[in-house]
């Protein structure tokens, strides 16, 4: 077969079916500007305004939540992730029910995450991104956590993995996830990278950045054959994602390498120490192209939130408002408490007086602590209501920050009470 020459950084014409809008660009005191910015994604389901917190839906639902819910909280898309559904359903299920937001019921623009991070990450046992701080920087380059068996084995061509189900092996490879991205359907999607840990040498981290470039080539190649192939379908849009650990002549190589390619936006992902987001984040946003989005894959806090906008995130994903509402924490203004405390009982008060969320409205801290304590689901589905309305609502006031001149006061203010370590003045002495 003759070699067919395929030109990474050439467009494909329907990518004029996605777009985005810079708007207001954040500046500090003196008028400097700076790489924050408010702005707007087009997509084929909608509009996401920027800078955007996105509603995780690993599995095709954001826990707890209906599509409804998750609306009416202000969120304005929902990432799902294609590891997960690639294994169950199955791909093929979704694009059958046309595509993910047909088929959960969701109107609104969504995300695919590639699934490299969950088949390299799920058998390493490492956590996400930012809870890989207490990593012992100089293990060895296969080295997986205390306990864990290491379940994927990365080639040239791609990778070798274990299902976290069943133990059946398994091959994703840029073309197939891009295969399994373009079934399930959604606005956005990652291309398949390389996952490596802050324990892997630099060495390493130099010869893995150089696969998941070539992989990023293979990505746009496949994404834009399937995207032919499929040309009744509305538009996908490909981001590419940046890797290159905590390396700054590495962070800035992969996102001029990447940059030259005809992506849509990009991913920041991979490892990184909660204490260089930002830093990691402003490099990624002075080498990248202006009028492309970036998205920040897996942050945590609202600390972590300040810290993407400020510097150049536009959107960021984030599992914590409901995974830790199943554990009955709450997020306040004044910091995140915990609703099984006794002190909770006879609490006749919204979880945040005040807040406008479909659980404060209508609940109160006794009521849903008992919900709590009698192991009721609805517990889940209210705190989780709360948290994400909380979380989406940071975000949005934060953007209308930048768009007023009023960020830095904004963020201290907010950090400020958050991080107080005060005991929940709202409530019942403990
Ligand atoms: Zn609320």
């Amino acid at each position: 077969m003759p070699e067919t020459t395929f030109d990474p950084a050439a467009a494909h014409p329907q990518q004029a079916e996605f777009s985005f809008q810079v708007g207001t660009r954040l500046t500090d005191g003196e008028g400097n500007t700076l790489p924050g910015r408010t702005g707007t994604i087009t997509t084929p389901h909608g509009q996401i305004k920027t800078p955007a917190f996105i509603a995780v839906g690993t599995k095709a639902t954001v826990k707890a939540l209906t599509p409804v819910q998750v609306q009416e909280l202000g969120a304005q898309a929902v990432l799902a992730n294609a590891y997960h559904l690639y294994l169950q359903p199955g791909a093929d299920i979704l694009d059958a029910a046309g595509g993910l937001g047909s088929f959960m019921g969701w109107q609104g623009p969504t995300f695919t995450d590639s699934g490299g991070f969950q088949v390299m990450s799920l058998g390493s046992g490492f956590k996400k991104v930012i809870d890989m701080k207490s990593v012992d920087q100089s293990g060895p380059d296969d080295a997986v956590a205390p306990g864990k068996e290491r379940m994927a084995n990365v080639d040239e061509d791609g990778v070798w993995f274990k299902s976290h189900l069943d133990g059946t092996m398994h091959r994703f490879s840029p073309e197939i996830s891009m295969g399994v991205q373009h079934q399930i359907g959604a606005d956005i999607m990652f291309a398949f990278d390389e996952l490596t840990t802050l324990q892997n040498s630099r060495g390493y981290q130099v010869e893995s950045l150089e696969r998941t470039r070539r992989w990023a080539e293979r990505c746009i190649a496949e994404h834009f054959r399937l995207t032919d192939e499929r040309s009744t379908k509305p538009y996908q849009a490909l981001f590419g994602v940046i890797q290159g650990a905590q390396y700054e002549d590495l962070r800035r190589k992969a996102c001029r390498d990447l940059g030259a390619m005809a992506f849509d936006g990009f991913g920041i992902g991979g490892a990184l120490e909660k204490e260089n987001l930002g830093t990691i984040v402003g490099w990624c946003a002075q080498e990248l192209p202006e009028d492309k989005p970036r998205h920040l894959l897996g942050i945590s806090e609202p600390d972590d939130i300040f810290t993407a906008i400020e510097n150049g995130a536009d959107t960021f994903d984030c599992v914590s408002p409901t995974r830790v509402a199943r554990n009955s924490a709450f997020y306040t203004p004044h910091g995140r408490f915990n609703l099984s405390g006794a002190r909770y009982k006879r609490d006749f008060t919204p979880l945040v007086d005040g807040c406008t969320c479909y659980a404060c409205q209508h609940f109160t801290r006794a009521y849903i602590h008992h919900l709590y304590k009698a192991k009721e689901l609805l517990s889940h589905t209210l705190i989780s209501i709360h948290n994400e309305h909380f979380t989406v609502n940071l975000v949005e006031s934060a953007r209308q920050a930048i768009e007023q001149g009023t960020f830095f006061e904004f963020k201290d203010e907010v950090m400020a009470k958050y991080y107080a370590g005060k005991p929940d003045p709202q409530g019942q002495p403990a």
